[in-house]
């Protein structure tokens, strides 16, 4: 626990994101979790995937811009991805932060840069998946998505199971029939706003997910956790809810045995897909998941 939240610390550190970002052994870091720095390299793992029956989601790193004009340029590049994965006949979501497109800076901003971004997607038949980032932003991000989902019928909202008030979301989101991803969440969060062990978070995404999987539209169940995985197959099977109902989900460079399983077997399985230059915090999240991946890492730096 204490490794988990020094990691959770570091991804927060701006001079250590820089250095490390601009590091000559970055590619040795990072392979492991991350397509590659440029869309092209997105773009031919999302190929390779699809060749393998399994769907994409695409995103182009990034969080908390500082300027407005940095937030302008996340969306028109995302624009650029939507336009080669529609061109490449790639059946793609892509997925944002909302703090790329200007969050911390100005919401009406933010929601003009979202609105551009939607409707292009809705015009190219593309969803676009809206990432939860830490509880400062829940209210916001989940209203924004609302709304852009109301507007144009092709946005993915995301809630996180060890939020104490996820329960009242999923209620709200199945109610506006907003389809909505479901994961544990993984930044550090105070006792009174989120469950702190893992006992309670899985019971808690146990519990959301069965609503989602009675009442949501077609949900997203982004997880690793074999556990889970089985919990959703004997509910789905008791409840004769059939696998065009909903997809697993899961990050690229975790379980890729078990997603080639949900292929064999006939289920929908979804890979995260990140690219780019902004990778450090993204990366330090997915250290302090699995701090076992310290060890990975060492071995790859020494390797090289
Ligand atoms: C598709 C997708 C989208 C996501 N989007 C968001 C989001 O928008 N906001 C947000 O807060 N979080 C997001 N997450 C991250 C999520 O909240 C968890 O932090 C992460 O998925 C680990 O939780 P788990 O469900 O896999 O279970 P855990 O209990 O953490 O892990 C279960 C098992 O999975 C494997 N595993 C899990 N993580 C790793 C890892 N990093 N490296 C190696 N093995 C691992 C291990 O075998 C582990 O025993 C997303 C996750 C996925 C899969």
């Amino acid at each position: 626990m204490a490794l988990r939240s020094f990691l959770l610390y570091l991804s927060r550190r701006r001079r250590l994101r820089r250095w490390m970002e601009t590091s000559p052994v970055a590619a040795r870091l990072t392979d492991r979790f991350i397509a590659g720095l440029t869309l092209d390299d997105g773009l031919v793992v999302c190929e390779r995937l699809e060749r393998e029956g399994i769907l994409v989601s695409l995103d182009r790193l990034g969080e908390s811009v500082t300027s407005l004009a940095e937030a302008e340029a996340s969306r028109d590049s995302y624009i650029g991805i939507l336009d080669r994965i529609a061109q490449r006949g790639f059946d793609a979501t892509i997925s944002i932060k909302l703090t790329q497109f200007g969050l911390d800076l100005s919401e009406a901003a933010c929601r003009a840069n979202v609105e551009g971004l939607v409707s292009e997607a809705a015009r190219l038949g593309k969803t676009v998946e809206i990432d939860m980032e830490s509880a400062e932003y829940t209210d916001r991000t989940l209203d924004i998505a609302c709304a852009m989902h109301q507007a144009h019928g092709n946005v993915r909202a995301v809630v996180q199971a060890y939020l104490r008030r996820s329960a009242q979301d999923i209620e709200r989101l199945c109610e506006l029939r907003v389809p909505v991803r479901l994961c544990k969440g993984a930044y550090k969060e105070p006792p009174a706003l989120a469950f702190a062990s893992k006992r309670e978070v899985d019971r808690s995404y146990i519990r959301l997910m069965k609503v989602l999987l009675e009442s949501g539209r077609y949900p997203g169940l982004a997880t690793h956790d074999p556990r889970i995985i089985e919990e959703a197959h004997s509910f789905t099977r008791e409840r004769g809810i059939t696998p065009d109902r909903y997809e697993f989900q899961m990050l690229y460079g975790i379980r890729r045995d078990l997603a080639r399983r949900f292929v064999a077997e006939g289920y929908r399985i979804r890979l995260y897909v990140p690219y780019g230059e902004a990778w450090y915090p993204y990366f330090m999240r997915r250290l302090a998941e699995r701090p076992a991946n310290l060890l990975f890492l060492m071995r790859n730096l020494y390797k090289g």
